[in-house]
């Protein structure tokens, strides 16, 4: 994408958190940085202004961060794709496995209208897990996936390989 390597120049790579081994991908040095943050948020509107898209579904939490103002550049709706519990009214969940465990998200079930072109939104594309249960949730409620977005995918893990084998579209700012 126009932005890519500038905005991989602003994420921090943090050693060994949250345990030994991992990689953690820090995006708070690109939030701190209002430039960077709105080339962020410029790279996604100026890929999804003419798709004519209904909603956002941004995937809890870091997903909100940006899901939320490029719904509001795009004139459509915001949903958020939460961890299981934290929603109120009447929900669907799909679960899925972790390497240790398993994680449930949830969906308002009026969310959105059966066909709604819908784009889902995270931060960061590891396993895909998460963005294929999100994926899972709305084609079940009757959305439309328009296609799956993030910041970053991190291709060795396979996971932005196996959205795509699933029927999704993925775009990432930066690998
Ligand atoms: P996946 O389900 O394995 O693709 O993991 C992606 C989810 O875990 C996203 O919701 C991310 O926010 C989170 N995640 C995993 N690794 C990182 C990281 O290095 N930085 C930030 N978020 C991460």
């Amino acid at each position: 994408s126009i932005y890519g390597d500038y905005i991989k120049s602003v994420i921090r790579t943090v050693p060994d958190w949250p345990q030994p081994g991992v990689n953690f991908r820090d995006i708070t040095p690109l939030l701190q940085n209002s430039a960077a943050f709105r080339k962020l948020i410029d790279s996604f509107v100026h890929r999804y202004q003419e798709m004519d898209l209904d909603a956002i579904a941004a995937i809890d939490a870091r997903g909100f961060i940006i899901g939320a103002p490029l719904a509001y550049e795009l004139g459509c709706s915001f949903v958020p794709v939460r961890k299981k519990g934290k929603l109120p009214f009447r929900t669907v969940s799909e679960t899925y496995t972790l390497e240790y465990g398993q994680a449930e998200v949830e969906l308002h079930a009026d969310a959105f209208r059966a066909h709604d072109r819908i784009l889902i939104m995270d931060d960061l594309i590891a396993t895909g897990g998460t963005m294929l249960a999100a994926a899972k949730l709305i084609t079940r409620c009757g959305g439309q996936v328009v296609e799956t977005a993030t910041i970053i995918d991190l291709p060795e893990l396979g996971g932005s390989q196996k959205i795509r084998e699933a029927g999704h579209n993925v775009f990432a700012v930066c690998s």
